[in-house]
C-alpha cells in the first residue's frame, strides 16, 4: 500500500514538472492537490488572487480518470485558462456561448466517446441551469464513472452574503443532489468566515466532508491609505498629482469609480492633465472592452478609470497603484479591488478617497437595486457591509492591515506593519501626528441623550445626533425641539469627522447599537441608533485626533 502511495506521489510530481513546467509548490498547493487526488473530501481553496489556485484542480484533473468540469463565471476567464492549458498540451475544451454548433457537437461527441483524452471542460454557470444537453452528459458520465470532479471557480458568487452574488450560481447546488459521489473543488480569493460557511451550505457540502485550505491574506507589498475628500475633483486632482509624481511617472494604475459617468469624467480629466487614461465600464461595446484590455496589457495606457466590471480575469502584474475615487461597497470588495495592485510582488499603493456623501449614494443604490433574488436579509447584509467600510475609512487609529485581515478572520499584529517603513499603512505612519484623547465624558452624555430620546419613543439617526451635539441651527432640529435638550451644542469645537469617528467607535464597541430599518413603502433605509449592550464606567473612550491638518491634499 505504501508503495502505491509513493508511486502516486511520484506521478504527481512528474506531471507537475513535466506538464506544468514548475519546480516548487506554493503554500497549500500540494496539500490541496493531495487531498483532491485522495477523493475522500471536497476541497475548498481560499487563496489571494495570483496565489495559484488553478493548479489545485488542474493537476488533479490530469491525474484523475474521467473529465473534470470547471464552472467559471466569465468567458474571458475561461478563454484565458483554456489557452494556457492548451499551450501546455493538456486536452481541454469550453462550452460557452461563443462556440459554434459544430464545435459544440464535436465536444459532446468526444465526451461520449470512452476513448476520449479530454481532461477539463469549462462551462459558465448559466449552462448548468439551462442546458439539458449538458445535464444529460453529466448523467451519462456519472453512470460510466467518468465524471471526475466539479470545480467551482469564484465560488463566493453563490453566497448572497458576499459582495459578488450571481443568481446563476444558485443552480450549482443541484449538482450535489444529483451526483452525490462526485467530489467538488471550490475556489475563491475572497470570503469571510460567514461567507465561507454560507458557501458550503448553498453548495450542500457538509463541513466534515470538506477540507479547507486557507492562506494568509496579508499582502505585504501593498501600502494602504485612506483620505477624506471634499469635492470629487479634490480627489481627482490629487490622483493626477500622484500619476505625474516621480513615484508613479510612467507606471500604470487603476482608478476605480462609482459610476460609468465618473469613469468617463475621470478619464477625460486625467487625459487633459497629461496622463494617458481610458474609461472602462459595462456600458462599452464588447469590442471596445476587449480593446481596452489588450491596450492596457500592452502598457498603452497609464491609467484605466473603471467601474468594478474591470478586474476579474485581468492579471496584470505591474499595477503600481489602485485608487478608489469613491468608497467601495464592502471590505471584501475593497480587498479584492485594491489587491489588483502589486501582483508582481513589488511595492504598490492603494489609496481610498471617501466621504459621507459616498455612503449615502451607495446606500441609495443598494435600496433601489431590486432583483428577484435580493432578499431583505441580503439587502441588510449589504448595508452592514457598507457601514463597515465606512468605519474602516473613518478609523484613524488602528492598523489598516489589522482591520482588513480581521475581516477575513485573520489576526494581524500592527507591530508587523510598523516594522517596515516602506509599506506601513497610513494609520501606522501617523502615530506621531495624532494624539489620543479621552472622550469618556462626552460619550456618557451621548449615551444619556440616546437613552432619553429612545425612552420617548423617538427615532434618532447618526446625523441627527451630530447635529444636536454640534448645536445645528437647522429648522428640523428646532421643530423637533432638539435645541431644548440638555446635550444640545455640547460639542461645538469637535469636528464633524471626529464626532463621526467617536460614534462609530461607540457602535463598534457595542455601547450604542445601530438598527438598519428598511421602509417597504418608500424603499428607503435608515440607520437608527439605540443603546447597545455595554455601559461606560471608568474606562477611557480613546479617539485619535490629528494634531496636524487632516488631509494633506
Ligand atoms: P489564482 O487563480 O489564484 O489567481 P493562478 O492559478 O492564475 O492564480 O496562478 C497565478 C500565477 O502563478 C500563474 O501565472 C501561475 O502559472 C503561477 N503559479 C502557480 N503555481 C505556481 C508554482 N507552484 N510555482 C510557480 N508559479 C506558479
Ligand atoms: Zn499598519
Amino acid at each position: 500500500y505504501r508503495d502505491r502511495e509513493f508511486s502516486h506521489t511520484k506521478t504527481m510530481f512528474e506531471r507537475f514538472h513535466a506538464l506544468f513546467g514548475l519546480r516548487k509548490f506554493r503554500s497549500n498547493q500540494q496539500e490541496a492537490v493531495d487531498c483532491a487526488i485522495e477523493r475522500r473530501y471536497h476541497v475548498f481553496v481560499l487563496m489571494p488572487t495570483g496565489g495559484g489556485k488553478s493548479l489545485c484542480y488542474q493537476l488533479p484533473a490530469v491525474l484523475d480518470d474521467g473529465i473534470t468540469f470547471v464552472v467559471s463565471p466569465l468567458r474571458s476567464l475561461i478563454l484565458d485558462q483554456t489557452q494556457k492549458l492548451s499551450s501546455l498540451g493538456i486536452p481541454c475544451a469550453s462550452l460557452t456561448s461563443d462556440r459554434t454548433p459544430a464545435e459544440v457537437s464535436a465536444i459532446y461527441a468526444q465526451c461520449y466517446s470512452s476513448e476520449s483524452e479530454l481532461k477539463l471542460i469549462y462551462v459558465t454557470p448559466e449552462k448548468i441551469g439551462q442546458s439539458d444537453q449538458l445535464n444529460k452528459l453529466f448523467s451519462h458520465l456519472y453512470m460510466k464513472n467518468r465524471l471526475a470532479r466539479f470545480v467551482i471557480d469564484e465560488a463566493h458568487c453563490i453566497s448572497d452574503w458576499g459582495h459578488d452574488f450571481r443568481p446563476d450560481y444558485v443552480k450549482i447546488g443541484t449538482l450535489r443532489d444529483r451526483y452525490p459521489n462526485v467530489p467538488f473543488t471550490l475556489l475563491t480569493a475572497t470570503a469571510t468566515p460567514r461567507v465561507q460557511l454560507d458557501m458550503l451550505k448553498q453548495m450542500k457540502i457538509e463541513r466534515h466532508l470538506s477540507k479547507l485550505f486557507i492562506q494568509s491574506f496579508n499582502r505585504t507589498n501593498l501600502v494602504y491609505k485612506c483620505f477624506t475628500k471634499g469635492k470629487t475633483d479634490g480627489a481627482l486632482a490629487r490622483t493626477v498629482q500622484l500619476c505625474l509624481s516621480d513615484q508613479f511617472v510612467g507606471m500604470c494604475g487603476i482608478v476605480y469609480c462609482f459610476s460609468r459617468m465618473e469613469c468617463e469624467r475621470s478619464a477625460a480629466y486625467l487625459s487633459q492633465s497629461g496622463v494617458t487614461a481610458r474609461a472602462y465600464h459595462a456600458g462599452l461595446e464588447d469590442q471596445d472592452r476587449a480593446d481596452v484590455q489588450t491596450q492596457w496589457a500592452n502598457d498603452d495606457y497609464q491609467v484605466i478609470c473603471a467601474t468594478i466590471a474591470f478586474g476579474m480575469g485581468i492579471d496584470k502584474p505591474n499595477v503600481r497603484f489602485v485608487i478608489h475615487l469613491s468608497m467601495p461597497k464592502s471590505i471584501e470588495g475593497y480587498y479584492q479591488e485594491s489587491g489588483r495592485a502589486g501582483r508582481d510582488g513589488g511595492l504598490a499603493h492603494c489609496y481610498l478617497f471617501y466621504s459621507y456623501q459616498d455612503l449615502v449614494k451607495i446606500k441609495r443604490l443598494i435600496m433601489t437595486e431590486q432583483s428577484p433574488n435580493t432578499t431583505r436579509d441580503a439587502q441588510k447584509v449589504r448595508l452592514e457591509n457598507l457601514q463597515r467600510v465606512y468605519s474602516y475609512c473613518l478609523n484613524n487609529v488602528d492598523c489598516r492591515r489589522t482591520l482588513l485581515l480581521e475581516y477575513f478572520g485573520e489576526q494581524f499584529l500592527s507591530s508587523q506593519c510598523k516594522k517596515i517603513t516602506e509599506t506601513r499603512c497610513d494609520n501606522c505612519c501617523n502615530v506621531a501626528q495624532t494624539k489620543l484623547v479621552d472622550f469618556k465624558d462626552l460619550s456618557k452624555q451621548i449615551l444619556s441623550l440616546v437613552d432619553h430620546l429612545t425612552r420617548q419613543l423617538k427615532t434618532i439617526t447618526l446625523n441627527q445626533l451630530i447635529d444636536i451635539l454640534k448645536g445645528s441651527k437647522q429648522k428640523t432640529i428646532q421643530n423637533a425641539g432638539h435645541d431644548k435638550l440638555e446635550q444640545y451644542n455640547i460639542a461645538p469645537d469637535i469636528t464633524k469627522i471626529d464626532l463621526e469617528r467617536l460614534l462609530s467607535k461607540l457602535i463598534l464597541d457595542d455601547y450604542l447599537h445601530q438598527d438598519i430599518s428598511i421602509n417597504d413603502t418608500y424603499g428607503t433605509a435608515n440607520a437608527y441608533i439605540r443603546l447597545g449592550k455595554k455601559t461606560i464606567y471608568s474606562e477611557p473612550i480613546l479617539i485619535s485626533v490629528c494634531t496636524k491638518k487632516e488631509n494633506p491634499n
